[in-house]
């Protein structure tokens, strides 16, 4: 059993308000990532749940019960940090092998758990070797086999990616799932990059400024974001959201664009809002010319498998996925086709969505 669910998180560090009504649902086996930005509150939660932080308010409950005055050491839980806290002086073997010395566990017992996580994290080379005979990517693996050589109640893991470079951290996202499919754990997971998030988690809770702005799976975060921070903090490229107001059955741009209005999105006239296009929603192929905009093109940005092509419409800059032969040059003239079911309408004052 591994579940954890937090009620209303509430920790101040001075006037920061680091967490504000902080409350999540973690089930027994799953993956699920808290994404933010710097500063969200992350860490502090992660901190909270293990016990390592005194909290102003709320309750931390692991299985059912409560744990928020619980010892650390009594919570069951193994945390990676991104840092790798390795013991220079020891070997990779002895490293990982060091909770279950600990413990106390027999050494043929102790032998077989090392074998297996190494086997699995594809170290069994390392064994013998020191941190210092390690490179970066090697030392994360060996933090990451010392947690799992436990069966702790669940895994807390801070950003434990964060120092290898992007071809690694590509590699151990889907190691990660791999493992985490294999061990079959409670695996809470914290960090600031939306791929990470979009590609491991089962389900997301988006933090911002100690507050949870949704709760849901990658495909509903990024299919309907709650309000406009999380569109526009979820997605590569980032969402274009584009100033405007219904007026009767037409959406008018502040920058004299307009459109007509999506099917979703109640909004009264006049009220001021932001219509949220992602690049894959909009298109230069004439598709609808019913729902199209007249631009002018900016920038072109060639990512190899498909150009993102940057267009003006008045006074904003919306953002195109093309195709990879795209060419053009700034200033000329483009219509942008959009697909107005797959528009996102938000309250310009709150950021929420309408739906
Ligand atoms: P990052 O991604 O940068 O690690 P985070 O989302 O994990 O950020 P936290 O480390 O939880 O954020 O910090 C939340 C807020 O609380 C920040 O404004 C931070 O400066 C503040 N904070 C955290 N720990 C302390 C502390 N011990 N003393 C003072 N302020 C703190």
């Amino acid at each position: 059993m591994g579940s954890i669910s937090t009620q209303g998180l509430r920790k101040a560090f001075g006037d920061v308000q680091a967490l504000d009504d902080v409350t999540i649902d973690v089930p027994d086996g799953s993956f699920f990532v808290i994404l933010g930005p710097s500063g969200a509150g992350k860490t502090t939660t992660l901190r909270a749940i293990a016990g390592l932080e005194r909290l102003d308010a709320g309750t931390v409950r692991l299985d059912g019960l409560d744990a928020t005055k619980a010892d650390p050491a009594a919570r069951d839980l193994a945390m990676v940090f991104q840092s790798y806290a390795l013991y220079p002086k020891r070997t990779a073997f002895d490293n990982i092998a060091s909770p279950l010395r600990a413990r106390r566990t027999p050494a043929a017992e102790i032998t077989r758990r090392v074998d297996e996580v190494s086997a699995l994290l594809h170290i069994e080379k390392l064994m013998k070797r020191r941190p210092a005979q390690m490179s970066g990517g090697e030392m994360q693996r060996v933090a990451l086999a010392r947690a799992l050589v436990r069966s702790p109640r669940a895994f807390l893991m801070d950003e434990p990616l964060t120092n290898l470079d992007l071809k690694l951290r590509v590699e151990m996202r889907t190691e990660l799932t791999r493992i985490h499919r294999s061990l079959g754990g409670t695996f809470l997971y914290v960090t600031n990059d939306q791929v990470e998030a979009m590609s491991m988690a089962d389900q997301v809770a988006v933090l911002k400024e100690g507050r949870v702005q949704q709760v849901g799976t990658p495909r509903e975060v990024y299919e309907r974001p709650a309000n406009s921070w999380v569109a526009a903090f979820v997605g590569n490229p980032r969402i274009s959201l584009l100033p405007c107001r219904a007026e009767g059955t037409r959406l008018v741009g502040d920058g004299g664009w307009s459109l007509p209005r999506p099917r979703t999105g109640a909004a009264g006239d006049g009220q001021p809002l932001l219509l949220g296009l992602r690049a894959e929603d909009v298109s230069l192929d004439r598709r609808d010319a019913a729902a199209a905009l007249d631009g002018e093109l900016y920038a072109l940005e060639p990512l190899g498998d498909r150009t993102v092509v940057d267009v003006r419409v008045g006074s904003e800059v919306l953002k195109v996925k093309a195709r990879p032969s795209v060419t053009g040059r700034p200033g000329d003239r483009l219509t942008v086709s959009v697909d107005l079911d797959r528009a996102h309408l938000f309250d310009a004052g709150t950021g929420l969505a309408l739906t």
